[in-house]
């Protein structure tokens, strides 16, 4: 991709406030900007919402929902479907804006574009097949109905760490639904959500439908939306701190919520597993997005008999991984999001060395332009280290051992997350038994990535509330309401 595509694409992504189907600044006229975290050059300068801004966009979510709700399911479908093929023609371009804003490699914002996308096909599909059903009551004097509505306006609220499929995995099942939405996309990177919302736009959804307010005063502007009595559900992809924070802010209305918060992925190694499968697994699980994902293994359990031969290989990988600019052809590892993403990779590990941990390759930040750190392996992290206790969020693959699988699960378990857990192992009856006793929300079994539309994702513990993708990811935006009526055959 040359300068002159970068410049093409920026120069066509909307950079207002989409409220009732138009494009505007905010009411006071306040912006910000946009950067590229490899340069650290201004790349775009969006609308600073505020909370009038979003009461107006709550406005136009309420308006809408009636209406919105009376579409036809296959209409509300096909619109869907034609967003999922415009998302597909734009691919390479929305992959671009993606790395300026975000860093990641173009080969994985293209992967990202990809699996972000099959969200709002999945939806598509999904918009045609809500069901209720009618059963007879058990003692026979009454009929049972039970049906499914949409729950109404609702208020998604995204992270910067996957700007497009954070912000499908809502909207999609919302709109599949029946249900109007605010979208609140993070600051850091709110260019691809904004041109997504363009193109659903494009696609045929009707004004009032999709609202999306770009604001650097989330609280100011959510708050008072979560307190609005109109608005009928939260979602929220983000850390558990904030998650928490919306939660009792919910708590005052009872309102409907689901919440994807943070991991801290244990990646467990066998001493029966595929090595050769385990470290490209790893590889993928740690450094796709640069690390920065919910999903990310967060801590290596390797069996102590295998744990030498992993982190030679691993290391070996690793040390090969080219760092820069994601835009740049054979890059591995791209910047971190900002200064202080890099600041906490070096405080972990750090930490981690002064506790014992032994660096195999990387383990500095780089000097210089942009917000980088090494693609680093740490072996022998000790008990007590910040790291396994923290999601890194960076480039750091850190190994710890353990001597059986009572050990293993143990250690897997000690943390407050429970999002995703990977294990690689040739015994089938091992890995069922993981299944049954790791606290997670999803096992990758000898693979590496777990994440895909129709599969339900989502976790237990402090990682959140509910499902996104699978059969249960449109259940989220949807009332279930039941109905009685008399035996029609007595008398
Ligand atoms: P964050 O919690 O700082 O921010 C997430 C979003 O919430 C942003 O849009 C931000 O502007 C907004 N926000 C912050 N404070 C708010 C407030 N008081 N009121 C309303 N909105 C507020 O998280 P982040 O740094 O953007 O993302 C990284 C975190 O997200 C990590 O913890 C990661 O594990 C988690 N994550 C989870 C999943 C999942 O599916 N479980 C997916 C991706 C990321």
């Amino acid at each position: 991709m040359s300068a002159a595509d970068e410049a093409r694409v920026l120069a066509a992504v909307p950079t207002g406030l989409h409220v009732d189907g138009e494009w505007a600044p905010a009411a006071s006229g306040r912006t910000f900007d946009v950067h590229d975290p490899s340069t650290g050059d201004v790349i775009a300068t969006v609308a600073d919402a505020d909370a009038s801004d979003g009461l107006r966009a709550l406005d136009a979510a309420v308006a809408a929902q009636a209406a919105w709700a009376a579409v036809p399911p296959r209409t509300r479908s096909d619109i869907l479907r034609r967003a999922f093929d415009l998302l597909r023609e734009r691919a390479d371009d929305l992959a671009l804006l993606m790395t300026l804003e975000m860093g990641k490699p173009l080969a994985e914002s293209r992967g990202e574009v990809a699996y972000g996308s099959e969200f709002v096909r999945w939806a598509s599909e999904e918009a045609v097949r809500v069901s209720g059903r009618y059963g007879t009551n058990p003692e026979g004097t009454g009929r049972t109905v039970v049906l499914k509505r949409p729950v109404g306006p609702c208020l998604l609220i995204t992270p910067w760490n996957f700007p497009l499929a954070m912000a499908t995995r809502k909207i999609a099942p919302a709109l599949a639904a029946g249900c109007t939405v605010v979208v609140k996309p993070a600051d850091l990177t709110p260019l691809t959500t904004l041109a997504l919302v363009g193109i659903l736009a494009e696609a045929g959804v009707p004004h009032g439908v999709v609202n999306v307010v770009t604001t650097t005063s989330a609280g100011d502007v959510c708050e008072p939306l979560i307190r609005d009595p109109r608005l009928r559900k939260l979602s929220f992809t983000g850390s558990t701190p904030v998650g928490s924070t919306l939660l009792a802010q919910a708590s005052e209305r009872v309102l409907r919520t689901s919440m994807e918060l943070g991991g801290n992925a244990p990646f467990l190694v066998f001493d029966d597993a595929d090595l050769d499968a385990a470290v490209e697994g790893a590889l993928l699980a740690k450094f796709r997005n640069v690390g920065q994902a919910c999903t990310a293994a967060n801590r290596f359990l390797v069996h102590e008999d295998v744990a030498d031969d992993f982190v030679r290989r691993v290391t070996e990988r690793v040390a090969a991984m080219t760092l820069g600019r994601g835009t740049d052809d054979g890059v591995d590892v791209g910047p971190l999001i900002d200064d202080r993403a890099v600041d906490k990779a070096e405080r972990l590990v750090d930490d981690a060395v002064a506790r014992g941990a032994v660096v195999r390759t990387g383990g500095a930040r780089v000097d210089g332009t942009g917000t980088f750190y090494e693609a680093t392996v740490l072996d022998g992290v000790r008990p007590g280290s910040e790291l396994l206790t923290t999601e890194i969020f960076g480039p750091v693959l850190a190994v710890s051992t353990f001597a059986d699988e009572e050990e293993a699960v143990r250690k897997a378990n000690d943390t407050e997350f429970g999002l995703v857990a990977y294990a690689f192992t040739r015994d089938l009856a091992r890995g069922q038994r993981l299944a049954e006793t790791l606290e997670t929300g999803m096992l990758g079994l000898n693979v590496g990535v777990v994440s895909n539309a129709s599969a339900p994702f989502g976790g237990v513990k402090a990682s959140g509330l509910g499902r996104e993708g699978g059969l249960e990811g449109i259940q989220e935006y949807l009332e279930t309401v039941y109905l009685m009526t008399p035996d029609p055959f007595a008398a």
